[in-house]
């Protein structure tokens, strides 16, 4: 398949998220906000996504590995490329992955967390996500949505979400991310589709798909029209532009101004 990628930071500070496209796989991470909170890891967020995606590559590699088992194998390297780090820390370093791989006559499919994937089928689109996290704490994230983003309230509440969030992270009664046990595999939703029911495919981090399912400021159709003719650099651009109706986040809460933004699209010619 062809695949075009691009990602952007949603602000001042470093890109959180990691993109990759390669002849048979699309990736993306999203690493999960610290709020400036201890993490135990004096690496940080960036090198976490940046390895832990490498890893994922190398790991499947061998076409005969199943997504789980890949994702398993990778989070085991990244926690051996940093046992000087604490982490048993609630707060090590994590990220949501949402992964399409072809293989003869089928997509397979892996998502961990809120990053989707989007299936453009012959007559309607499919959404793959996982939305577990929405489902905790739904008390202190309303909390965090009612103050504007930049105010110090707003700060205040999304590092008291965090912090509480951070008990319930990988734990069974809470929500599954990657981040330091390779456990979290095995609670990534998967899935195959075969290959002549989708006619293009787009992996995202949440930073774009709100445009769609928080803003509905657009359409799945309108998107992939968008990310055929100009792209995701111009699908991310007009993330943008809607955000910059609402810089602080009075129509649309949300945790920050603009969220870090990826996107794989996929492609394949007709055969
Ligand atoms: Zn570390």
């Amino acid at each position: 398949m062809r695949v075009a990628i691009d990602t952007q930071p949603g602000g001042a500070g470093p890109n959180e998220d990691w993109v990759a496209g390669t002849p048979t796989l699309a990736i993306v991470l999203d690493g999960l906000s610290t709020a400036g909170l201890d993490t135990g890891c004096r690496h940080g967020v960036p090198w976490y996504v940046a390895h832990l995606g490498g890893q994922l590559v190398a790991a499947l590699a061998d076409p005969g590995s199943t997504l789980t088992a890949g994702l398993a194998s990778a989070l085991e390297r990244v926690a051996a490329l940093h046992p000087e780090c604490d982490l048993a820390n609630p707060g090590t370093p994590s990220a949501t992955v949402a992964v399409l791989r072809q293989r003869e006559g089928f997509f397979d499919h892996l998502v961990l967390a809120d990053s989707p994937i989007v299936l453009e089928g012959h007559e309607r689109f499919t959404v793959i996500t996982d939305l577990r996290v929405e489902d905790v704490l739904p008390d202190l994230k309303a909390e965090v949505e009612q103050y504007e983003t930049h105010t110090t309230e707003h700060k205040a509440a999304l590092k008291r979400f965090v912090t509480a969030q951070r008990q319930t992270r990988n734990m069974p009664n809470g929500y599954w991310v990657a981040a330091s046990t390779p456990e979290a595999a095995e609670h990534a939703l998967v899935g195959s589709i075969p290959a002549e029911e989708v006619s293009a495919a787009a992996v995202l981090s949440d930073g774009v798909s709100r445009l769609v399912a928080e803003y509905r400021m657009a359409t799945w159709h309108e998107v992939f029209t968008t990310l055929r003719t100009g792209g995701p650099q111009e699908l991310i651009n007009s993330v943008r532009k809607v955000e910059a109706t609402d810089p602080t986040g009075r129509r649309w809460p949300r945790y920050k101004s603009g969220d870090d933004a990826s996107v794989a699209f996929c492609q394949w010619p007709k055969r």
